[in-house]
């Protein structure tokens, strides 16, 4: 359509790479010539979006496609960190490729004529395996601190390795994503974990410092030698979720926060209770501030920490098996997460066997039918 109105057009990205690399590409990006507006006249499903980075996007047979202008990059608008604010100066697709964050993520495919365009060595890095920052890294991450997560994300659901200039500053620049809107983080946060390569993220992001920045809470906890159980608990609860993602069942980010922060809402809880606050309300509490905090920098959609809270809180009433509170429990509408937490934690030790084993058995007879049929997210 676009090549149709005399427009350039070229797939580029992750579709390109995914298709290279033998994998299932998620989605296409399409990059043009055309401005948007010249996209939007052109497709009757079309609308535009982004401050930032304005895009149009195309549904196309109820594909949704994302169709960016060449960027020049240069002159892009700074903060006075030297992080990229906004970046709508057009230019030629040479610009287009060196202002993209990685190598294997700058091809240009032509579906006209079958040719794929390499300005950046992206095919030789592609065939090494090698992860690689196009341009100066430092100064890359610094206009766009989000890529030190891109660069984790690639190495886990590539398979490649980091070139070494590109690798080195992720252990040092981890701050700067402080300075990253909340919102950004969040999306880039949930690629990462929602991936089915969760456990492979969650070691990689330790491996870098970058935990601490996004998980404060949780990193500050895993720290404290007295406590055994908070490890083997989000390896296992990411594990599970890997494999739920393979298995093509669906997941939430919900059970996700709930794994990785219920070690400190526990804590919390029983400082308050040491104080004299009762065990109920102290659970609430805790999980009130251990959420608040978190959201200062991660901004999880209130539907997802309501049901993180709501998990936590039902751990409490699992201690009980008195079958008319249970006949309650159940009907709970995210009775069937917390029952999966709560066995989560019997499997690290952290839920007597016994209760586990009650529950089971009690909610096999009277419980919800397993999420399997639901759709996904
Ligand atoms: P996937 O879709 O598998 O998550 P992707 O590489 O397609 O991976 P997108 O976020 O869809 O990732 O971005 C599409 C393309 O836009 C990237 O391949 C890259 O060329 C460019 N891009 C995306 N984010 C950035 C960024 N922060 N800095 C520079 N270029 C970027
Ligand atoms: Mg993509």
């Amino acid at each position: 359509m676009l090549h149709q109105a005399g427009y350039q057009a070229y797939l580029v990205g992750g579709g390109v790479r995914d298709l290279l690399l033998g994998q299932q590409p998620k989605d296409f990006d399409v990059t043009t010539n055309a401005t948007p507006e010249q996209v939007k006249a052109l497709f009757r499903r079309c609308r535009l979006i982004g401050r930032r980075f304005r895009l149009a996007h195309v549904l196309v047979q109820r594909e949704q496609i994302e169709v960016a202008t060449f960027r020049s990059g240069e002159a892009a608008e700074q903060s006075e960190q030297g992080m990229i604010v906004r970046d709508n100066r057009y230019g030629t697709i040479a610009q287009d490729a060196l202002r993209r964050d990685f190598t294997l993520n700058a091809l240009y495919f032509n579906s006209m004529d079958g040719t794929l365009t390499d300005y950046v060595g992206g095919l030789e890095d592609l065939r090494q395996g090698v992860i690689r920052l196009i341009g100066d890294p430092r100064q890359r991450y610094i206009e766009d601190p989000v890529r030190l997560l891109r660069a984790v994300r690639f190495v886990t659901k590539l398979g490649c390795q980091l070139a070494p200039e590109t690798e080195a500053p992720l252990f040092e620049l981890g701050h700067l994503l402080d300075a990253v809107p909340a919102a950004r983080l969040t999306d880039e946060v949930l690629k990462l974990f929602m991936s089915g390569k969760a456990v492979a993220t969650f070691q990689q992001l330790e491996h870098y410092g970058l935990l601490a920045i996004l998980f404060r809470q949780t990193t500050e906890h895993l720290a404290l030698a007295d406590d055994l159980i908070t490890r083997p608990l989000i390896e296992q609860g990411l594990l599970n979720s890997d494999q739920r993602v393979a298995q093509g069942l669906p997941i939430t980010p919900a059970f996700l926060f709930a794994v990785l922060l219920w070690a400190t809402v526990r804590r919390a809880a029983r400082h308050l209770q040491a104080n004299g606050t009762d065990p109920y309300p102290a659970l609430h509490q805790a999980a009130d501030s251990v959420l608040a905090q978190q959201n200062q920098v991660i901004a999880l959609p209130k539907r997802f920490s309501a049901m993180t809270r709501d998990i936590w809180a039902m751990q409490f009433s699992f201690q009980t098996t008195k079958s008319r509170r249970a006949a309650r429990l159940v009907r709970h509408p995210k009775f069937r997460a917390a029952y999966d937490f709560m066995l989560l934690r019997a499997q690290v030790g952290d839920v007597d066997a016994a209760i586990a084993d009650w529950w089971t058995r009690y909610q096999a007879r009277h419980g919800p039918a397993p999420s399997r049929a639901r759709r996904k997210r």
